[in-house]
């Protein structure tokens, strides 16, 4: 059976490093707030260019925290609007409406599955205080006219970069592109902890003075709390594993690239729509916006093709089978329709495609979708 992503042997690589970290951990006998969390601060601020770098709990938190910051600083207040992709993960969401905020859902692109930035002007109003760009499935989303538009009406851009670390668009990395940006240490994303972990990227030293005091109580020093912050913190544990990991990424964002120019180029079957990089000018493997977090294809026949996949022992899954504004969590965005992110919703597949596919995998993975009819 080919796994969409075997987390085992892809941690198994590093096994030795990874085991020396927990041994360093136990014995310092340290768990939060210490050297290891600022050294992972470091590497990765050094990784995407921007200067503060925030250790969080998770991804979602990475947001929540970003947002809530903003409101503290008096940036944004309870029930102002923040524009977000209607087919993004739930997770970009929640972190809006955790904040009382609005969520304005605006449809992706159809070839980019990314925000359609030429819908973006009309959903602005005077309450619009933000957009939160999506790199969905690792392809970064940004333009100059997002700048333009921030200008224009004295907007934030904060950037869920849960799926596209290691992108990179004009030379600039996800993460470093807009006000904000959330990370995602998630196991499967393609920087993954061995557990949950997330941070927050920014340029803006009082942001991330805020950010920093905010995931810890709302303190900046132990027993003065100035806010009413969360705990949010990532382990020394996890940031011991991730700065291990964060060495490999740029050679398994490249592993990936090659495997997704192998489908592009291969997989032909009419029955199969295949994602369209934004960047079609550049050869793939060299287009360094897209680090393919996910390869998701479109088939009308989906249900088919999962099982005929299945039944020739390829795992596949479906990134995402519900909109967010038709879950029950949102039973007050229930009867909005976004006909592009219905469509999205019921035809997306994505395929295997990680740091330790093999090519007799990606062989057979492309052999076997061709002969499905
Ligand atoms: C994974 C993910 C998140 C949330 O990250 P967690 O670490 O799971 O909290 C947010 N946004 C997107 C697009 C994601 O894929």
């Amino acid at each position: 059976m080919i796994k969409f992503l075997d987390l085992q042997k892809i941690n198994a690589q590093y096994a030795a490093e990874l085991k020396q970290v927990a041994s360093d951990v136990i014995d310092a006998g340290w768990f939060l707030m210490g050297e290891k969390l600022s050294n992972f601060e470091t590497k990765l601020s050094k990784f995407t260019g921007a200067k503060y770098t925030i250790g969080v709990a998770n991804g979602l938190d990475a947001l929540r925290l970003i947002l809530k910051a903003y409101i503290n600083l008096g940036v944004m207040k309870e029930g102002d609007e923040v524009i977000v992709p209607a087919n993004t993960y739930i997770a970009s969401l929640l972190a809006i409406t955790d904040n009382r905020l609005v969520p304005i859902l605006v449809e992706p692109n159809e070839k980019s599955f990314n925000l359609d930035l030429d819908l973006i002007e009309k959903s602005i109003t005077s309450n619009t205080k933000a957009i939160m760009v999506v790199h969905l499935y690792g392809q970064i989303c940004w333009s100059n006219k997002l700048n333009e538009l921030a200008e224009k009406y004295n907007l934030k851009i904060i950037e869920d970069n849960a799926q596209a670390i290691g992108a990179i668009w004009n030379g600039i990395s996800s993460g470093n592109l807009g006000d904000a940006a959330g990370f995602s240490f998630y196991p499967g994303k393609n920087l993954g902890a061995l557990g949950d972990a997330g941070a927050v990227t920014t340029n803006d030293s009082k942001l991330a003075e805020q950010i920093r005091a905010l995931g810890n109580y709302g303190s900046k020093k132990k027993y003065v709390n100035e806010f009413q912050g969360l705990n949010s913190r990532m382990d020394e544990i996890q940031a011991g594993f991730l700065a291990v990991k964060l060495k490999y990424i740029e050679a398994e964002n490249q592993h990936r690239r090659a495997i997704a120019e192998r489908y592009l180029s291969e997989i032909k079957n009419p029955l199969i729509h295949l994602p369209v990089p934004v960047n079609e000018s550049i050869f793939v493997k060299n287009n360094k916006e897209h680090v393919w977090h996910l390869f998701v294809l479109r088939t009308k026949k989906r249900d088919a093709f999962q099982k005929y996949l299945l039944d020739n022992g390829i795992q596949t899954l479906i990134h995402y089978p519900t909109p967010p504004n038709k879950q029950l969590a949102y039973s007050n965005m229930n009867h909005l329709d976004f006909s592009l992110t219905n469509i999205i919703h019921d035809e997306v597949v994505s395929l295997p495609i990680g740091p330790i596919t093999t090519s007799e995998e990606v062989d057979k993975i492309i052999s076997v979708v061709n002969s499905f009819c």
